[in-house]
C-alpha cells in the first residue's frame, strides 16, 4: 500500500487536499466524490424503477408481513389493502401488455375507521414498502373550482412535489385523502343551493380518480392564469381515501335491521358486536351517508378499521419496531441511560391517554409528559426504571 497516493485515481498526496485511510489503502477527495455521485445514482434507479416483471412485485402476503411490523391489528384491512395494492401495481405490467382484450380497471381503496386508529399509518406504510411516492391531502381544503379554498389539482401538486417533480415517478404514486367524510353531501337530496365545499368536491374528484390528463399548477394552490402547468396522467395512481363517517354504524344497523329479521334492535355497544357491525359495510350505506354514486364507483373496496381497545393500545405502545417504547429507550440510550418501562407504567399511560379521548394518538403526548422530569434532568441517573406508580399526570 503506498501512503502517498490515492488507491483509485493514483493522484500523490501533493495533488491532492486530503487522502483518506482505509485497511487496505487510500482515497482522495475527488474519489469520494465521484463515488458519492453513483452511489446516490444507483439509489434513485433502484427506487423509482418500477417492477417490470410479475415476479418482482411483492405479493399480498409479503405486504401484509410488512404491514405487521408497524401495524398493529386492523387485519381485515391490512389484508384487504395488500390485495388491493397488489392488484394495482399489477395491473400497471398488464397495461404494457400488446393485443391486450381485457381492460382492468383500477381498485382505489376507503377505509373507514375512527380517528387515530391507523388509517393514515397504513396507507403511509404501504407507500413505504412499495417505495412510490406518497402524499396526505386533507378534504376539508379543497372547494369546487373559484370558490376559496384549494382546487382538487392541488392534490397532484403535492405528489409531483414529493416525486421531486418526475412526472413519470408521480404517476404511479399513492395519494391518501383523508377526511372524505367531510365533504359528504349535505343531505340526501340532490342541493338546491350550491354545496361547494361537499358535493362539488366531490364531483371535482372524479376526474382525477377516474384516470384522465390533468393539467397541475406546479406550485399547487390557486391557478394563477399564466402559469405553465404540467400534465399529470392519473391512471395509475392509487387513490386511497380515509374518514371517521360518524354516525355510520347506525346506518348499516338500519339496513341491517330491514334485511335479516330478528337481528337484535337493541343498541349494541359492545366492541366485538360494533366490528362485526362496521364489516358489512357497503357502498350503499356511503352514500345514504351523503357520497356520490359516481365517486363511490371510483372506489370499489371499502375497508373498516377497529376501534382500539386498551389490550391493542398497549400492544401499540411496545411492539411496533418504532414503538413509542422503543423510540424513548433508545433516545435515552445515546446518553448511555438505560430506560425500563414496567407493564404497569405501559398500562397506566395507556389508561391517562383513553381519558383523554385521544386514541393512539395521544399515546406519545402522554408518554413525553411522563418522561418530562427525567428528559430535563438527563445525565443524573444511569438507569430509570417506570412504575406505575410514577404515572401521575395532571396532578
Ligand atoms: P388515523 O389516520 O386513523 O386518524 P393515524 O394513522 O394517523 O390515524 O394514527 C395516529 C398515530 O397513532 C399513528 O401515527 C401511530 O403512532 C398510532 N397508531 C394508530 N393506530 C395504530 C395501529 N393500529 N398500530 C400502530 N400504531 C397505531
Amino acid at each position: 500500500m503506498n501512503k502517498n497516493q490515492c488507491s483509485f485515481c493514483g493522484r500523490k498526496r501533493n495533488e491532492v487536499e486530503m487522502l483518506v485511510a482505509g485497511q487496505e489503502g487510500f482515497i482522495c477527495e475527488t474519489c469520494i466524490e465521484q463515488a458519492h455521485g453513483i452511489v446516490k445514482e444507483g439509489a434513485k434507479k433502484d427506487g423509482s424503477s418500477p417492477a417490470q416483471k410479475l415476479e418482482d412485485l411483492k405479493k399480498p402476503k409479503v405486504i401484509k408481513t410488512y404491514l405487521d411490523e408497524y401495524v398493529i391489528g386492523q387485519d381485515q384491512a391490512k389484508k384487504q389493502l395488500s390485495i388491493a395494492v397488489y392488484n394495482h401495481y399489477k395491473r400497471l405490467l398488464h397495461s404494457k401488455v400488446e393485443n391486450r382484450e381485457v381492460e382492468i380497471e383500477k381498485s382505489n381503496i376507503i377505509m373507514i375507521g375512527e380517528t387515530g386508529t391507523g388509517k393514515t399509518l397504513l396507507a403511509k406504510t404501504i407507500a413505504r414498502e412499495l417505495n412510490v411516492p406518497f402524499c396526505i391531502v386533507d378534504a376539508t381544503i379543497l372547494t369546487e373550482a373559484g370558490y376559496v379554498g384549494e382546487d382538487v389539482e392541488s392534490i397532484l401538486s403535492r405528489l409531483l412535489m414529493v416525486a421531486d417533480y418526475d412526472v413519470e415517478k408521480a404517476e404511479r404514486g399513492i395519494v391518501f385523502i383523508d377526511e372524505i367524510d367531510k365533504i359528504a353531501r349535505k343531505s340526501d337530496n340532490p342541493s338546491i343551493t350550491r354545496d361547494v365545499s361537499g358535493e362539488g368536491v366531490q364531483q371535482g374528484l372524479l376526474k382525477l380518480l377516474e384516470g384522465s390528463i390533468v393539467n397541475v399548477p406546479p406550485q399547487g394552490g390557486r391557478k394563477h392564469p399564466d402559469q405553465k402547468y404540467i400534465q399529470v396522467n392519473t391512471q395509475n395512481i392509487l387513490f386511497i381515501a380515509g374518514g371517521a363517517f360518524d354516525g355510520i354504524k347506525e346506518i348499516i344497523e338500519r339496513r341491517l335491521n330491514k334485511q335479516a329479521i330478528g337481528f337484535s334492535a337493541e343498541k349494541l355497544n359492545n366492541t366485538a358486536e360494533e366490528s362485526y357491525i362496521l364489516s358489512q359495510i357497503n357502498a350503499i350505506d356511503l352514500r345514504k351517508f351523503g357520497l356520490i354514486p359516481e365517486l363511490l364507483g371510483r372506489f370499489p373496496i371499502v375497508t373498516h378499521l377497529d376501534a382500539l381497545t386498551k389490550e391493542t393500545m398497549i400492544r401499540i405502545m411496545t411492539e411496533p419496531k418504532n414503538s413509542i417504547v422503543n423510540q424513548f429507550v433508545e433516545l435515552f440510550k445515546m446518553d448511555g441511560i438505560k430506560l425500563e418501562f414496567t407493564e404497569g407504567a405501559i398500562e397506566r399511560i395507556v389508561e391517562e391517554t383513553i381519558e383523554k379521548g385521544l386514541g393512539a394518538r395521544g399515546l406519545r403526548g402522554t408518554t413525553e409528559k411522563v418522561l418530562e422530569d427525567h428528559m430535563f434532568s438527563i445525565g443524573e441517573h444511569e438507569e430509570i426504571i417506570l412504575n406505575a406508580d410514577d404515572i401521575k399526570i395532571g396532578s
